[in-house]
Order: C-alpha cells, then structure tokens, then sequence
C-alpha cells in the first residue's frame, strides 16, 4: 500500500482494548469513561481484519491499548497471528504497561514475539505510584525480568516530564544497559485532555541529551526499527538509547504506520482527527475480504502528510483524542 506521498505502509498499531488497570496521569483521566463492550471489536474480528491488511501488505504488527494484557482471551489473538509470522508478516510486537507480563511472558515467546516495549517512567517506586495513580513498581519489574528470562528483547520507553523522572535519566540507562535493554525516551505529546497541564511538565530531549553527553559515550547510529526513534550506541553499556521528538523534530517524511482502534476505525495519522470506519465493511456480509481490502486502500489514499502537534496548544489539544485510543 502506498499513500498519496509515496510512504509505503507497512506497519499496524492495533489497540486491542481502550481499558487499562493504570490511570498515567498524561495519558489519562482519573475518572475515564471506557467503551461499553459491545462496540468493540471480537477478537475474531480483529484477527481478520489483521489478516487483511496482511494481505495487503502490512509486514509489522504491534498490539497496543489501553493496556492489550488486560483484554480477556488476547493470548488467543496473539497466538493466531503469531501463526500468520513467515506467511506474510515478518514480525509481532506489543507494547505494554508490564503489570501482566510476568503472567504472559513464556507464551508470547512461544507464540513468535521476539521485542516488546514496556513503559516505565521512573525506577523510583513511590514516583511510578504517583505517575500512573496507583501502580505498583515491582509488579511492571518482575514482569520485565520475566519477559528477559523468555528470551524476549525489552526495550523501555519513558516519557520524558519535567519534574517527575528528569534527574532520573542517568540511572535508568545504567539500569537498562546493565540488563540489555535499549531505553527510549519520548516527549509529551498534547493527545486528548487530561488534569495535569502538560505544557508545564514538556521537557526538550534536545536539553536532557546535552546532559546525558556529560556522563555517557552516546555515538550516533543508522540503527532503525523504521519507527521515528533516532538511535545512538552507549559505549558505556552496549546497550541503545532511543529518542523520539516529535514537537521538536519532526518525522512524518518517513511515516510508515497506520493505527486500528479496538471499534475498527483507522487512524491514518497519530496528529489528525481524520480517521476510516472499518467496523462496517468488516460486518457486511455482501462485501467480503475484496470489499473489506477495498476500504482499507481507500483509508490508506486519505493518510496526511504530517501531524500538527505544538506543545503551546497542549491546553486545547488539537487532537481530542486520548493516547490510548490508539495506544500511541
Ligand atoms: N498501556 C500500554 C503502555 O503503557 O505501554 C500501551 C498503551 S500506552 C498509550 C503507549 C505509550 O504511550 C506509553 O509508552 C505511554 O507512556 C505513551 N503515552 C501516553 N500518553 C502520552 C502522551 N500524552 N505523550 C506521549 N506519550 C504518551
Ligand atoms: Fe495505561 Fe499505558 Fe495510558 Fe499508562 S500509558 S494509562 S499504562 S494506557
């Protein structure tokens, strides 16, 4: 599939759930109001649906949310599209909170994922109560361990806050290095209202990667996974750190991803509104797989040039949406 600015799309975000057991105070509202259940997709449903952007052309799949461990039966889909790897899908991933992870960890490996990306913000037990409203840190790190011990490779994603984990960045890639793991740090990005204001709390990873040269060996590298992260090799550890930009560097020219909500709607771009309903043509029994193939091309002609994040508008968001509608 090629969209209109020659980006060939080749990588799904599938958020399998809008529900979470965690209430990130930048991503959420304490008091969210998830989706009554019969507006959302079967896991059957999203299973086919994967099945036909597969067939399209998807190469990479990443299941996301919401938190996707917490969905009833998702190593079900897991599984069943574990078993789509080698026809037509090269790799499955997932992204998550980490809190079920010490639970699923042996049968995602068993089920073909090889990398997951877990989010933790601070390794500071007290911290990560306070930033996910009520987490419990040594649940995500027996679920990291867990994951390490089944042979899959972690890589940590932190959002960078000004405030709560910036005097923390050094330790964590002590931390992650030392286990192998590759830390990403990601700015704040204005999706969807929540209570804190978070143009108080953006931090410029231009600023933390200054100070992060005082202390590391950080060399540049053309290390990719085709996302928007830029890479460098910390001599140090061996291990990679990741930096992801998108207010203060912008990406888009490589855009390679759409994103699937857990009702079937399609977000072309994670910075626009604009978004497919794929939840009808996926249920009319006269179009079938053609007419559903159909209707994902006619998405993928719609997808923009880029997204339109400022952090000054990060008190009206331009995008209404919450982060995990599309799980980022
Ligand atoms: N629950 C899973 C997790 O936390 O990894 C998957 C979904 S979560 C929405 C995906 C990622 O989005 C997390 O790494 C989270 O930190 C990040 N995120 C959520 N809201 C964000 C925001 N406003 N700006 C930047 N990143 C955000
Ligand atoms: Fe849940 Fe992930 Fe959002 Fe935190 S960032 S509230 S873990 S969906």
């Amino acid at each position: 599939m090629i969209d209109p600015f020659g980006r060939s799309v080749t990588y799904l975000r599938v958020s399998v759930t809008d529900r979470c057991d965690l209430r990130c105070v930048y991503c959420m509202a304490e008091d969210m109001t998830f989706l009554p259940k019969s507006e959302v997709l079967s896991l059957e449903e999203l299973d086919r649906l994967c099945g036909a952007f597969i067939a399209l052309g998807v190469r990479k799949l990443r299941l996301t949310g919401g938190e996707p461990l917490v969905r009833r039966g998702v190593m079900s889909l897991v599984e069943s599209l574990g078993a789509r790897i080698g026809h037509g899908l090269d790799e499955l991933t997932l992204t998550t909170n980490g809190t079920q992870l010490a639970k699923h960890a042996e049968g995602l490996a068993k089920a073909g994922v090889r990398r997951i990306n877990v989010s933790l913000d601070t390794l500071d037990a007290a911290r990560f109560t306070a930033a996910t409203r009520w987490g419990d840190i040594a649940k995500v790190l027996d679920g990291i361990y867990a994951a390490k011990a089944a042979g899959l490779h972690v890589k940590i994603n932190a959002v960078a806050l000004k405030g709560v984990n910036e005097d923390e960045f050094d330790r964590m890639l002590e931390w992650a290095g030392g286990h192998g793991f590759d830390l990403c740090l990601i700015e704040t990005m204005p999706l969807g209202e929540v209570s804190e204001d978070r143009t108080d709390q953006f931090l410029s990873l231009g600023e933390v990667k200054r100070r992060l040269d005082r202390r590391w060996t950080l060399a540049p590298t053309s290390f990719t996974t085709g996302g928007p992260a830029r890479y460098f090799d910390v001599a140090e550890t061996g291990a990679r750190l990741g930096l992801i930009t998108p207010l203060t560097h912008n990406f888009c020219e490589s855009c390679n991803r759409v994103r699937l909500t857990c009702t079937g709607t399609l977000y072309m771009c994670l910075g626009q509104d604009d978004a497919a309903d794929l939840r009808a043509p996926l249920r009319d029994p006269t179009l079938g797989e053609a007419g559903l193939q159909d209707a994902i091309r006619a998405a993928i002609a719609r997808k923009p040039k880029g997204h339109d994040f400022v952090i000054e508008r990060a008190r009206d968001p331009a995008v209404r949406r919450h982060m995990s509608v599309t799980g980022g």
